[in-house]
C-alpha cells in the first residue's frame, strides 16, 4: 500500500476522532446539569426527612392539647350529669358525653399512630444521612472526574490537530487542493476506505483498474458519493 493511502486513512481517523471529541466536549455541561440536579434532588429529599419530623411532632403536640381539653371537658359533663335528674336531659348530656369519648378515642389513636411514624422516621435518620453523604461525596468524585478527563480531552485535541496539521501537508499540493474541498463540504466524512473494490461509504464498486491506481498511490474520489478514498486490504 502506497504511503498515500496510509496519510489519508490516518486524516480520516484523526478527523473522526477530533470530531469525537468535540462532541463529547460539548456534552460535558449537558452531563454536570444532570448530576447537579440529581445532587439538588437529594438535598431536597434529606430536607423534606428533617421537616416531616418536625411537622409530626407539631401535630403530636397539638393533638395532646386537643386531648386534654377534651379530658377537661369529658370530666366537666360526667360532673354535670350527675345532678340531672330529668330523663330528656340526662340523656343530652350522656349523648354530649358519648360524642367527647368518641373524640377522645379518636386523638389517642391519632397521637399512637404519629408517635410510631416519628419513631420509624427517627429510626431511619442514619439512612438517610447516609443518603445524603453518598450522593454529596458521588457528585465530588464526577466533578474530580470530568475536570481530569476534560483535560485529558482537551490535550488530545490539541494534540490530534497538530498530528493532523502535519499529516495533511504531506499530501501533494493538487490532492490537498482537492482534499480542502471535500472536507471542507463533508468533514471527517469525506474520506472513506475502499476495500476489495467497494467503497465503504456507499458501496459503489470501481473498476479494478481504478482500484489498482489507488492502491499504487493515485488520488482519487469515489465517482459514486464524491469521498476521498483510500484503499485497505
Ligand atoms: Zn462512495
Amino acid at each position: 500500500m502506497s504511503s498515500l493511502n496510509a496519510t489519508l486513512r490516518e486524516c480520516h481517523r484523526l478527523r473522526v476522532h477530533v470530531r469525537e471529541l468535540l462532541a463529547e466536549i460539548d456534552r460535558g455541561p449537558r452531563v454536570l446539569k444532570g448530576r447537579q440536579d440529581d445532587l439538588e434532588a437529594a438535598r431536597a429529599a434529606h430536607a423534606a426527612h428533617y421537616e416531616h419530623i418536625k411537622q409530626l411532632k407539631l401535630k403530636q403536640r397539638d393533638d395532646e392539647g386537643t386531648l386534654k381539653q377534651t379530658e377537661t371537658r369529658l370530666a366537666k359533663l360526667e360532673a354535670q350529669l350527675v345532678d340531672l335528674a330529668v330523663a330528656k336531659e340526662r340523656a343530652a348530656k350522656e349523648s354530649e358525653i358519648a360524642q367527647a369519648q368518641a373524640t377522645k378515642g379518636a386523638l389517642e389513636d391519632a397521637i399512637l399512630a404519629t408517635i410510631m411514624e416519628l419513631e420509624e422516621k427517627t429510626n431511619a435518620i442514619p439512612t438517610v444521612e447516609k443518603a445524603w453523604a453518598d450522593a454529596q461525596a458521588e457528585f465530588a468524585e464526577y466533578q474530580k472526574e470530568a475536570a481530569e478527563r476534560l483535560e485529558r480531552m482537551q490535550h488530545d485535541l490539541a494534540e490530534s490537530r497538530t498530528t493532523l496539521d502535519a499529516r495533511e501537508a504531506e499530501l501533494p499540493a493538487p490532492a490537498k487542493r482537492t482534499y480542502d474541498t471535500v472536507v471542507k463540504a463533508k468533514g471527517p466524512d469525506a474520506l472513506t476506505a475502499a476495500k476489495a473494490r467497494v467503497c465503504q461509504a456507499c458501496r459503489a464498486t470501481m473498476a479494478e483498474t481504478q482500484f489498482f491506481n489507488l492502491r499504487g498511490g493515485e488520488f482519487r474520489t469515489c465517482a459514486a458519493c464524491g469521498r476521498i478514498l483510500y484503499a485497505v486490504e
